[in-house]
């Protein structure tokens, strides 16, 4: 049988956090009543006149640098000619043979392998409409209505070259791409209201092929998990064709996330079937050294920079390191929470554990997380001067979830703090041996798990609050 190796690339679109649209003054707030961000230039009237948002190629400019791009000094907007009803100009303002980047990359890491995926270009262009259906779908409704608020909102297109092989590495590359851009603040990359969308280009070639398959092109993936979803989907229908002798065609897809598969949509458009030719009403962009030099200046601290930080630095493994920079916000927390406590590891295991278990559960970032990042660092404090063993943390931790009151009152106010008196605990130890003459029988005899049972007698007894580590040596101590 014929082994295949799986090509992909992807293409993303970010919409840019401009406040007014590409082209015209119009707003780029997202959710407004349909049509009521709208001007005769975004609409396309005749004889309105675009003209460029400098803040569009600020942050072109500024997503380029983080991405390792050549900022190209020279570059200029096309038109991209095609009918369809969210577009009423029946063009694209895009760029296509003279894009403002070229040549970038991102080092993305999957399970201990590090590899470079390259970026082909970044351009800027404007986003269409949206079309609103009457039914559920295009085709199960008797009409569609098109909201034009979203027109000429601006993006930057980043297209990578096909150089993942799994869908882990794409996940990878998504992942890395998501948190440059949250870093240097260009979009707010929210998935699910589509100002980052994914489309993945996906072929196959049979192992030792020097040419790439005929690729499919995905689209609709909304998020890492439709993503990673649609390419498994993906490599195997395409396999089962080349399998049974069959061609793949060259088309354009989308992924249906209810029922798991990817659907024909067109056979897949050329270049040259958009009549691309330069915008007319656009001068070209030239930029100038000092503009470039000042945002390159101004780039901040970026994602791999972080993790190196914070593993140099405050000695954190490579893996807490890597899933803590890869929110802003969840980065952002933990630099505030070290700011009180020497224990850097102790507040990353709280941060992957419990307290991402509790946003999952929740359905909410660490943005909208009531505890603050001091009560969590104290937290974990109480926890390493052994005020509090790590199972009662835990049931402070629950109350701290109830509103966020400072760990150590609530330790007061719930009687918790953890005994670790000696003679308080001798107590213990004397009453439970007294209590228990077989375990300490089977102990002598050898048995030494029969100390587990001594161990969870008292710390029962005591409420979970004796400190286990000095129960485990007075045992020890007493029985010998
Ligand atoms: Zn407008």
């Amino acid at each position: 049988m014929t082994k295949y190796i799986t090509v992909i690339g992807l293409e993303v679109h970010a919409e840019l956090k401009t406040k007014s649209k590409a082209f015209c003054s119009c707003s780029t707030e997202f959710g407004g009543a349909p049509n009521t961000h709208i001007c005769p230039v975004c609409l396309g009237m005749p004889g309105a006149l675009p003209v460029l948002n400098e803040q569009v190629v600020e942050f072109a400019i500024r997503a380029g640098l983080a991405l390792n791009c050549d900022i190209k000094y020279f570059n200029k907007f096309d038109r991209k000619n095609y009918f369809y009803p969210d577009l009423s100009k029946n063009y694209q303002i895009s760029q296509f043979d003279k894009p403002i980047c070229l040549n970038g990359y991102i080092d993305v890491d999957v399970d201990g392998v590090e590899k470079r995926i390259g970026i082909t270009r970044i351009h800027m262009e404007e986003d269409a409409g949206k079309l609103v259906h009457s039914g559920g779908n295009i085709s199960t409704s008797d009409f569609s209505a098109v909201d034009y608020n979203r027109a000429g909102v601006p993006l930057i297109e980043i297209v990578s070259e096909p150089d993942m092989r799994s869908a882990e590495e794409a996940r990878a590359y998504l992942e890395n791409l998501k948190a440059i851009l949250e870093y240097t603040d260009v979009c707010d990359c929210k998935m699910q209201e589509g100002s980052l969308r994914c489309d993945a280009n996906i072929s196959l070639m049979p192992e030792g092929a020097t040419e790439f398959g005929t690729r499919a092109e995905v689209k609709n993936l909304n998020s890492f998990r439709a993503l990673v979803r649609a390419i498994e989907y993906e490599v195997e229908r395409q396999k089962e064709i080349l399998e049974n002798g069959g061609r793949v065609i060259q088309e354009t897809r989308t992924w249906d996330d209810a029922n798991g598969k990817t659907l024909s949509m067109r056979s897949k458009e050329e270049a040259h079937d958009y009549r691309y030719f330069s915008e007319p009403d656009l001068v070209p962009v030239e930029l100038d050294d000092a503009w470039v030099e000042r945002i390159r200046a101004e780039l901040p601290e970026l994602p791999a920079q972080r993790q190196a930080r914070l593993i140099a630095e405050l000695g954190l493994p490579k893996y807490d390191a890597s899933i803590i920079v890869s929110n802003k916000a969840m980065a952002e927390y933990f630099d505030e929470a070290v700011k009180t406590t020497k224990d850097a590891k102790g507040i990353a295991n709280w941060l992957l554990g419990d307290v991402s278990a509790y946003l999952n559960n929740e359905g909410i970032t660490i943005s909208e997380f009531k505890v603050a990042p001091a009560h969590l660092a104290e937290l974990v404090n109480l926890t390493k001067e052994g005020v509090l063993s790590s199972k009662l943390a835990k049931k402070v931790f629950a109350e701290m979830l109830k509103g966020d009151k400072s760990p150590k009152i609530l330790v007061r106010e719930l009687g918790l703090e953890q005994v670790s008196d000696e003679g308080a605990i001798m107590k213990l130890v004397e009453e439970i041996l007294a209590e228990n003459p077989q375990s300490v029988a089977d102990f002598k005899a050898g048995k030494e798990r029969a100390i587990g049972f001594l161990v969870g007698q008292i710390m029962k007894k005591s409420k979970g609050k004796a400190n286990p580590t000095m129960v485990q040596a007075m045992l020890k101590e007493k029985m010998q």
